[in-house]
């Protein structure tokens, strides 16, 4: 599952495991309006990738599905 953290907070620690292996920016970084999910957190932020995320990434996966409590988005 993918998750956004700014450059403060740094890689996400996963509870279940897994690593995140891969850091990219959204289209627009950082005038996208990707907000670090971490409580509190509004900085802009990179997403975070675990290692099947990545592979389809460099696989050209560009688009992906956030879940609760892993970002959030500031709107216009
Ligand atoms: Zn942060």
């Amino acid at each position: 599952m993918a998750i956004a953290r700014c450059g403060t907070c740094g890689p996400p620690w996963s509870p279940k495991g897994g690593a995140y292996v891969g850091h990219h920016f959204s289209v627009g970084h950082p005038n996208a309006g990707v907000i670090c999910g971490r409580l509190g957190g509004e900085n802009s932020a990179g997403v975070w990738l675990k290692k099947n995320e990545e592979q389809a990434y460099q696989e050209g996966k560009r688009i992906l599905q956030i879940h609760t409590q892993t970002a959030k988005v500031k709107l216009q």
